[in-house]
């Protein structure tokens, strides 16, 4: 067992505090991990903040985890001590299931185990990237390739694959018309990869503040959704509309951008339900859908995708002790693009 240090939530309201935490002996086909980089996505907050719904506290959340590989079990054969790895939003699944046996761990239909908030098959709580170490099943271990720095690659690792895996399934490439809308940590991941497969890239920002920024990751037109204006011009122009928004929005005025047979695709996870009126889904025939993380293989391809396109993310690195201030930034949209915590302090 080995004591690390950590960053914790103690309540749904008080600020993060250092901890030290548990690490479980490194199994047969475990490995332990020495966590360099935790990106800050916007789930770790609406978990802790108890937005999902109740969580056991105190808790140690972060799934956009990248380190090095420092310890293996006895059977594990796809990583060695030295190796750059990363570990997303699982650290398991029953693998026996359909989803599982299609490399769709995150749809698993036992339900997947966290990497933070679950319970691991040890029986204990787990606890995620906000901690210097963790120890985790060997096929749950991603490759970081040669040429991605780990500060931008661990936002990859949810991020990344959160709208790698929509734009892979819904065909984003060549002739295709994509809307991100949100500009924020998953968002500018959408504009990079979007561009990358060869889409024609629009942003739907709440201003035109971050045009600038949002033309140099790749996206081909910018618009700002707080100008109705916005709204008429852009009608049925959309084959594929990427939400990324973390709070409630009138899902009706953006169904009415898609083109015939247009998808909207809901990857924000807002704390409250959202309506949408029949009649914003029968004309064009418009479907709107969702879409979780990406399966295990996925998250290896989007992570080769990246370094062969020579993408990371645009990320700010932090010490522990910004974290809070962090959190505050990330609720108030004032994040260019992902925070991503330096682990070594952490204690
Ligand atoms: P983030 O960095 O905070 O980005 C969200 C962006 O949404 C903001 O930058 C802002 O962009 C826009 N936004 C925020 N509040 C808004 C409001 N009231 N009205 C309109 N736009 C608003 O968050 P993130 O880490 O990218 O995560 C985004 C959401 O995805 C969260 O709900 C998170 O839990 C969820 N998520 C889902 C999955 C999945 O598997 N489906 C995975 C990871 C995260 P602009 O300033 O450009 O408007
Ligand atoms: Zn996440």
């Amino acid at each position: 067992m080995l004591d690390v240090h950590a960053y914790a939530a103690p309540s749904a309201t008080a600020p993060l505090e250092p901890t030290t935490i548990t690490r479980r002996d490194v199994g047969p086909r475990e490995v332990l991990i020495e966590i360099q980089y935790a990106g800050i996505c916007h789930s770790d907050i609406h978990t802790a903040r108890g937005e999902w719904g109740p969580v056991t506290y105190p808790i140690v959340v972060g799934h956009e985890i990248a380190g090095v590989v420092a310890e293996v079990g006895s059977d594990v054969d796809k990583h060695t001590v030295g190796d750059r790895v990363g570990v997303g939003c699982m650290v398991d699944s029953c693998r026996e299931c359909d989803s599982c046996r299609n490399g769709l761990e995150q749809y698993c239909l036992n339900g997947n185990i966290g990497t933070y908030g679950g319970v691991g098959r040890d029986g204990e709580p787990t606890a995620g990237g906000y901690s210097t170490h963790i120890v985790v099943d060997q096929d749950f271990v991603l490759r970081i390739p040669e040429g991605i720095e780990l500060d931008v690659a661990a936002p990859l690792l949810c991020a990344g694959v959160t709208l790698y895996s929509p734009l892979n399934h819904w065909n984003a490439g060549p002739g295709k018309k994509v809307a991100i809308i949100g500009l924020g940590g998953l968002g500018h991941m959408g504009v990079k990869i979007a561009h990358a497969m060869g889409a024609e890239v629009t942003v739907l920002s709440q201003s035109l503040k971050k045009q600038e920024d949002g033309l140099r990751l790749g996206a081909d037109h910018y618009f700002a959704t707080s100008d109705p204006d916005t709204f008429e011009q852009l009608a049925g122009r959309f084959d594929l509309i990427v939400n990324t928004v973390s709070a409630n929005l009138d899902l009706d005025a953006y169904m009415g951008l898609l083109a015939v047979d247009g998808t909207l695709v809901e990857v924000g996870a807002p704390e409250h339900p959202m309506s949408v009126k029949a009649f914003s889904l029968l004309p064009g025939r418009r479907s709107l859908s969702g879409s979780s993380i990406g399966g295990i293989p996925e998250t290896q391809e989007m992570l080769d995708f990246c370094a062969q396109h020579g993408l990371g993310a645009e990320v700010e690195v932090i010490s522990a002790d910004k974290i809070n201030e962090a959190w505050d930034r990330v609720v108030a949209s004032d994040v260019r693009y992902r925070f991503v915590i330096d682990t070594s302090t952490l204690g």
